[in-house]
């Protein structure tokens, strides 16, 4: 007998837009193949875990059966393209979601060797030039992270990823890209020579410049980052340590013409906007709070059930969010009564009352599916919400909306290190806990206390929040006020992170 092997599949879903039917598949595959829940992630993908190994072939072929598919979702090329959803800005989305969509298949690795080994495609003879014309033989360093957002949402945390465009709108129309590179979260715990570090923004595109824009990125990073240390591979250390000058200076040389100056723009915060909105053409979009961006029924909340039913009769699609909440979207006028009645019926149509700290929390998957994991995240993060919500509830923090962040390990998976309390696990029951990141996501935190057992963290923070509520300034988000009060010093790029 072999051993019962079980896997986890990641269904790419560029710019995090699925059909109805895709959706009602991807539940029907959670319940024949996986372990009857979705994860939706962090990178706007829908992850299915518990596949055992005699199931694996037929559930790769059932996924690309349904125009999704798990090529590029893993290894070391371009990953899911991120988009934010902004539905409400419909115009401007739908070129955005187009920009994403277009790298998204540009970038796709071009070999036959995925189809040959999980769909039976035929064996096609060819060089490996012509088989992977953008990744050649030897295909990147690491894998590689692009997002695309429109201000002044940053919920796809742009900062956080390799390369980024930041949509320009004027006078209502997409003119073009701010275009932002060397972001990257992970990190190694006891190494210094490794650090999260946010994306510079080095110059603007126009739309049609984007496509042009990634791929030349991409060939800067397979041609010049470092091949020799894995833990120095990824994009953001070729930006630190050649710098963002020389990295614009190539990246010119490789277009054949020069970026434009950046323009300017401002993000606002880097969270979901929950309920019900309406967009300009007159169609609806409920956001719907999904925690640890888990899709399971539970006993009083069955919510994968509730997203089926709606899934059956809803004429729009469904929009994966960064931050693993779900978009029921494009909703006509003439559904939306249907749609709030299942959302009641099932139990969702409150799940934007929680606390705002709740719908501003984000956890990784961590155990016990993840091997890399040193602790919990997903399981833990909602019953360290719940403790921290007295302290809120009692200085009247509670529609306060600050940024909180677990993973199981310092890969960081849930961009734990800019958010504005972070917890990173370093053992069982263990976090180190970070501070002091940007609402918006336009600040790394910096390490507040290492090693802290699960059961203190509520004794840690209390006092600080306590203190937040009493002397925060008009508008001042928490990040900003832990270092104002001294609790961590600002960590200005990736190279302070390590300092206090
Ligand atoms: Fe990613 Fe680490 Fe979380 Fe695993 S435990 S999902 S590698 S952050």
């Amino acid at each position: 007998l072999d051993k019962a092997y079980s896997f986890m599949l990641r269904i790419r879903v560029p710019g995090g837009v699925a059909t109805s039917h895709q959706w009602l598949e991807t539940d029907r595959m959670a319940e024949q193949y996986a372990n009857g829940t979705i994860k939706l992630t962090t990178r706007q993908a829908f992850q299915l875990h518990g596949i055992i190994k005699t199931n694996l072939k037929r559930t790769i072929k059932e996924i690309n059966d349904t125009a999704m598919d798990t090529i590029a979702a893993c290894g070391d090329v371009n990953r899911n393209v991120m988009c934010n959803p902004n539905p409400f800005l419909s115009s401007v989305h739908a070129d955005v979601l187009k920009t994403a969509q277009d790298i998204s298949a540009h970038l796709t690795p071009a070999t036959r060797a995925y189809h040959e080994i999980w769909l039976d495609g035929e064996k096609i003879q060819s060089s490996e030039e012509e088989q992977e014309p953008i990744y050649g033989k030897t295909y990147l360093p690491r894998k590689f992270k692009i997002t695309i957002a429109v201000p002044p949402s940053n919920d796809v945390d742009i900062f956080a990823n390799c390369l980024s465009f930041i949509a320009i709108v004027e006078n209502g129309k997409l003119v073009g890209y701010n275009v932002a590179v060397g972001g990257g979260m992970g990190s190694t715990h006891g190494n210094e020579d490794t650090f999260p570090r946010l994306a510079d923004v080095i110059g603007f595109c126009t739309v049609e410049q984007a496509v042009d824009v990634a791929e030349k990125v991409v060939l800067v990073q397979r041609d010049f980052g470092d091949r020799t240390d894995r833990k120095h591979s990824r994009f953001k250390y070729t930006v630190n340590d050649r710098g963002e000058e020389w990295i614009l200076a190539k990246l010119n040389e490789y277009l054949g013409y020069d970026l434009e100056p950046v323009r300017p723009y401002e993000f606002k915060d880097n969270g979901d906007r929950f309920g019900w909105v309406e967009d300009e053409v007159g169609n609806f979009h409920y956001t719907l709070f999904v925690e640890g961006g888990r899709v399971l029924d539970v006993p009083g909340y069955p919510m994968r059930t509730g997203l089926r039913e709606i899934a059956k009769m809803h004429d729009g699609d469904f929009r994966l969010t960064a931050n693993q909440n779900v978009v029921i979207a494009n909703v006509s006028a003439k559904k939306r009564a249907e749609v709030e009645a299942l959302l009641e019926k099932y139990g969702m149509h409150r799940s934007h009352e929680r606390s705002a700290l709740r719908l501003s929390s984000i956890a990784c998957v961590a155990l016990p599916t993840c091997a890399l994991a040193l602790a919990e995240a997903e399981r833990y993060l909602p019953e360290v919400v719940t403790r921290l919500e007295e302290t809120l509830e009692d200085v009247g923090l509670r529609h306060d909306a600050i940024t909180v962040r677990m993973t199981g390990c310092p890969n960081g998976c849930g961009r734990p290190f800019i958010s504005e309390i972070g917890f990173v696990g370093r053992g069982p029951d263990r976090y180190n806990v970070y501070l002091g990141g940007g609402h918006a996501g336009q600040r790394l935190s910096k390490l507040y206390r290492q090693d802290v057992e699960a059961d203190d963290v509520q004794a840690l923070l209390a006092p600080i929040l306590q203190r937040y509520a009493k002397e925060r300034e008009e508008g001042e988000h928490f990040g900003d006020f832990v270092i104002r009060a001294g609790y961590v010093t600002a960590t200005v790029q990736g190279n302070d992170f390590h300092k206090n």
